[in-house]
């Protein structure tokens, strides 16, 4: 899926590594469900814009995510 910048309408590079200082594991993004063995998680990725240095988070599970 294309992303485009949301700065400059220029197309994004995807699939950038998010890690933290410290944390190899990086950034997650979780939802605590009803029920104990219902959370999910889902590793955060960046894309990058190539013209302004906008980034934007993501991950790639959002299906699994329920309102
Ligand atoms: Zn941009």
């Amino acid at each position: 899926m294309k992303r485009i910048c949301n700065q400059c309408q220029t197309e994004m590079i995807n699939d950038c590594k998010v890690s933290v200082e410290y944390d190899v594991n990086g950034i997650s993004i979780s939802q605590k469900r009803k029920g104990l063995f219902n959370s999910i998680s889902a590793k955060t990725k960046a894309s990058v814009c190539p013209n302004c240095g906008n980034v934007a988070l993501y991950i790639d599970e959002y299906t699994k995510f329920i309102k």
